[in-house]
Parts: C-alpha cells; sequence; structure tokens
C-alpha cells in the first residue's frame, strides 16, 4: 500500500513557548516527521518564540538535540535533520512586555498561512493575544493553537474564552485534545459511520454498557504539584475521556465538517446526566517497595486529590436512557491502556441450552499500546463433543492489518498540527464544548470539595481501589482486565 501524502501550503509556524518541554518532546519532532514524509512545503518556515536569550543557531542545536532524544534512531536521518533545522528561525520574546515583538512581526511573511502555537502557561495566553494583535502580527486569516488545560473551571473557561474572542473569532481558534488525533479515534467515526454493520445496532436496545478504561503505570512524579491542584477528574475525565465519550454516543453528523461534527458532541455533553454520588470512586496510590505513594509524590501529606476515577455515567437521550457508560482512569496502574469496549447484549433465547455458557459480543477499540480494533464473535469450538461456544476475536490490528504503513501513521501531534495548517477544526474543540463539558464537572468536584472526602487507597500495581469493582458488580457486571 502507498502511503498519501496531501501536502500542504507555504505557512509560517511560530511555537510560543519553543524551548519549552511540549515543543522539544513533541510538536518540533511531530513537524520533523511530517517534513520527512514530505509534507511540509519548500515555503514551510518554523519561528520558535520564547523567554530564553538564544540565537537561531543555539535554537537549532537546541532542537537538534531534542530531535535526536526523542525521535526513534530509525527517523534521525542526517540529512533531513539539518535541512529541517534550516527551516527553523528564534526569536526571544516577553509574551507580557515588549521585547522581541517588532522582530517577530519583520520575520512574518504576508500573503501565506500563519499559524500561533501558544504553548505556554494559560496565563499567557491573553497577553499574546494583545500583543499579536498590537503589533500587526495576526490577521483575520491567522490561527491559534491553544492546549490543554483549558480552564480549571466553567468560570476561568468562560474567561480564557472572552479573552481569546476579544481579538480572534471562533474560526481561528483550535483547542487542541491530542487524543482526538489518534488514528483509532477517527477510525471510530470511520467504523460507526462508514460502515452499515454498527450503526443499527448502536444504541440502548442493544449495547449492554460501554467501558472506557485509560490506565496508566506511571505515577505524578514530577509534576506532582501540578496534578494535585487538577486530580484525575479535570486532568483526564473533563476532557479526553469526555471526547471519547462524544464519538462513541454522538448521532450521526450529516457531514464531517467541524460544525456537524462539532454540534453533535455537544448535543452528548448537555445530555449526560450528573453522576450520583455512589456511582464514583475516587483512589489515591499508596507506596510499594522503594516506590513513593501518590501524597509524597505530590509534595502534600493531607491530599484529597484523586489519582484514580471510577464512574457510571447515563446519558439522557433516546440513543442511550438505560445503557451505563462505565468510565475508569488511574495513575500508577498494572500496565498502560486505553480501550473503549462496547459490550452487546446478551442474544434474547439461547438455542443451546445452559451448557453453552453465556457469550457476549464486545467490539473493542484498543487506543494505545497496540492500537486496532477487535470484534468478538461466539462461534462452536472445533471438534466432536456437540455444541460447545467459545469466544474468537475477528482482529483488525492496524500494524497486522495495514504493514509497515501502520507504524507509519502520523502521531496524534503531528495530524492536529498538518490540519491546522490546512483550516481544519474538525479534531479541535469549540469553545462551547469545552464549556459544556466544563458545567458538568463542577458540581461533581464541588461537592468532593464540601465534603472533604478522602479517596480509597489502592496499590501501586494494581487495577485500582476493590470499591471499583462494585461499581460494576452490583448490577451483574465486570471491568475487562487491563492488559497491556
Ligand atoms: P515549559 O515550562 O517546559 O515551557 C514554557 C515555555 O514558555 C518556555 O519556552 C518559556 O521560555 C516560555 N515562556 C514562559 N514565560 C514566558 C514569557 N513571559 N514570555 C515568553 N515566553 C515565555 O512548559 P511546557 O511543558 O512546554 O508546557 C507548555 C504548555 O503546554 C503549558 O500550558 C502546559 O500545561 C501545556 N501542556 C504541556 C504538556 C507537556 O507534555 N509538557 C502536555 C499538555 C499540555
Amino acid at each position: 500500500m502507498v502511503s498519501r501524502v496531501i501536502p500542504v501550503d507555504d505557512f509560517d509556524l511560530v511555537i510560543f513557548g519553543g524551548t519549552g518541554d511540549l515543543a522539544r518532546r513533541k510538536i518540533l519532532p511531530g513537524l520533523f516527521r511530517r517534513f520527512r514524509a514530505g509534507q511540509m512545503p519548500p515555503g514551510a518556515r518554523i519561528v520558535g518564540a520564547a523567554r530564553s536569550e538564544m540565537t537561531t543557531a543555539a535554537y537549532r542545536k537546541t532542537i537538534e538535540g531534542a530531535l535526536k532524544e526523542f525521535l526513534d534512531e530509525a527517523d534521525c536521518d542526517p540529512k533531513a535533520i539539518k535541512s529541517f533545522l534550516g527551516t527553523l528561525d528564534y526569536v526571544r520574546i516577553d509574551a507580557t512586555g515588549t521585547a522581541g515583538w517588532s522582530e517577530l512581526a519583520k520575520l512574518l511573511r504576508p500573503d501565506i498561512i500563519r499559524a500561533f502555537y501558544f504553548s505556554v502557561a494559560p496565563s499567557l495566553f491573553g497577553p499574546l493575544a494583545e500583543r499579536l494583535h498590537k503589533h500587526r502580527c495576526a490577521g483575520s486569516a491567522c490561527r491559534i493553537v491553544v492546549e490543554k488545560p483549558f480552564g480549571r473551571d466553567l468560570e476561568t473557561a468562560q474567561a480564557l474564552n472572552a479573552t481569546l474572542a476579544e481579538h480572534f473569532n471562533e474560526g481561528q481558534i483550535y483547542r487542541i485534545d491530542h487524543y482526538l488525533g489518534k488514528e483509532t479515534v477517527q477510525n471510530l467515526m470511520a467504523v460507526r459511520f462508514g460502515n452499515m454493520l454498527f450503526e443499527p445496532l448502536w444504541n440502548a436496545q442493544h449495547v449492554d454498557h460501554v467501558q472506557i478504561t485509560v490506565a496508566e503505570t506511571v505515577g505524578v512524579n514530577g509534576r506532582g504539584e501540578y496534578y494535585d491542584k487538577s486530580g484525575a477528574m479535570r486532568d483526564m475525565v473533563q476532557n479526553h475521556i469526555m471526547q471519547l465519550i462524544c464519538l462513541i454516543a454522538m448521532e450521526p453528523p450529516s457531514r464531517f465538517d467541524p460544525s456537524s461534527v462539532r454540534d453533535e458532541k455537544l448535543k452528548v455533553i448537555r445530555a449526560l446526566d450528573p453522576p450520583e454520588a455512589s456511582d464514583i470512586v475516587r483512589g489515591q496510590y499508596t507506596g510499594g517497595g522503594e516506590a513513593a505513594g501518590y501524597r509524597e509524590e505530590a509534595g502534600n501529606p493531607g491530599s484529597t486529590t484523586e489519582s484514580y476515577i471510577a464512574m457510571k455515567l447515563g446519558i439522557s437521550n433516546w440513543r442511550w436512557a438505560g445503557t451505563p457508560f462505565y468510565l475508569r482512569t488511574g495513575k500508577r496502574l498494572r500496565a498502560r491502556a486505553s480501550e473503549i469496549a462496547v459490550v452487546f447484549k446478551d442474544a434474547p433465547h439461547s438455542i443451546f441450552g445452559q451448557d453453552a455458557g453465556r457469550h457476549r459480543n464486545i467490539l473493542t477499540i484498543r487506543l494505545q499500546p497496540n492500537e486496532g480494533i477487535q470484534l468478538g464473535v461466539t462461534i462452536k469450538e472445533p471438534g466432536p463433543g456437540g455444541m460447545r461456544l467459545i469466544d474468537v476475536p475477528l482482529d483488525m490490528t492496524f500494524a497486522d492489518a495495514l504493514g509497515p504503513e501502520a507504524d507509519d501513521a502520523p502521531d496524534a501531534y503531528e495530524r492536529l498540527i498538518m490540519d491546522v495548517i490546512r483550516g481544519d477544526q474538525t479534531l479541535f474543540m469549540r469553545g462551547d464544548e469545552v464549556e459544556a463539558a466544563w458545567a458538568w464537572t463542577d458540581p461533581i468536584v464541588e461537592a468532593w470539595t464540601r465534603s472533604g472526602e478522602r479517596p480509597h487507597e489502592y496499590e501501586p500495581g494494581s487495577t485500582g481501589p476493590e470499591e471499583a469493582q462494585m461499581l460494576l458488580h452490583r448490577s451483574g457486571r465486570r471491568w475487562r482486565e487491563i492488559r497491556p
């Protein structure tokens, strides 16, 4: 199969925070991979803009180091790195002052695509937006990309949206959630809306429940102080998992375009029920062996922040009323695994009798690792001995089905940055979506704060607190195994 790379038009991309962790680890390595794939036009230029005093030559050296550190060795072709570095410039800039702005304005070229990536703390979004306008860097055709976290509650998200809206219209603002750039997440839409097979069954009549798991093996080390102010609910559920729920639950949009897709996602968020306190389990990992526990890593001995959360959610609309969505996410768990499982109902009557056992079709969408989609189908166990039934997977692990091309697929950041250049907002969150997600999240978090309730403890390397098992057990269901 020949890989299809659609080139983009010439552009100037300015990365505010161009020396930061995100720029070095994700944005620039991603851009380099697109450059190597032949997607960047000869007229593409990237400008790193940050607080440090350095020359363009020194910046190129820094980024060369980052590419070698964060890319696979096979990607690090020295000739390609050298020509990629030639597309980089650097400007020392003060987001809250005057330094660097006229230099930046002089560097930007007229009449080509212009994008500004705000890879800085959200407190700098306003000052950057204001200065971009004051120094005439931002015309009506430019785009800005903003990173998470987009607010920490409804009020702060509304304030951020209002600040950006003073200088940019909604069509210019690209709020990134890298989960939406994942190959399998987009495939979820292709599977749902590109096949006749699933859509007639995709409802409460046929789906028993949905499980979403985002499990990490890492703790919060290094990010403890930041994480402790946020917790799993704000860090994972309000954004990434909410986006996954939307894509599973939304109605078919009339077209795969930004407004149609985002309108349907918004309707899902608005239909989410507020969960009962008894439908939520929060957890915090303890220490184990040499490893520190959550509180120690967060530097907060009395912390009540959750490093794990499991919830049962209801969606009040005709399609989903009565079908629970179970989600769980946490740190320091048994394995790193993200998957969505759509568990279909039992056949209404088993003609094979009780001995045949209970079998269900489960559609599993695996986000990481081993991206792919699997459908569990019940068949007869081969051999003599009557009708014994077993479940076997119809497997579409991308690496097996698509060969080396699957490995070469752009990662989430690469794909999303190219979408920005193309001007396609479909895979970015709209302001009203973000606000609706916070409006649903806020009362839940406020209730915890009011109660001062401590999360349940769980051991590192486990599947989370015991209490989370009960969320499903009480209705006769069980969590799927967390496996790498
Ligand atoms: P960082 O601290 O490593 O880098 C911050 C960058 O901002 C530096 O380049 C610094 O020079 C620049 N900067 C700071 N103050 C400035 C000022 N006054 N004027 C001009 N430049 C200034 O941060 P990071 O980890 O790269 O994160 C950047 C943003 O992306 C943050 O909002 C973070 O929450 C978000 N984010 C980061 C990650 C990640 O993996 N690092 C993931 C998701 C979201």
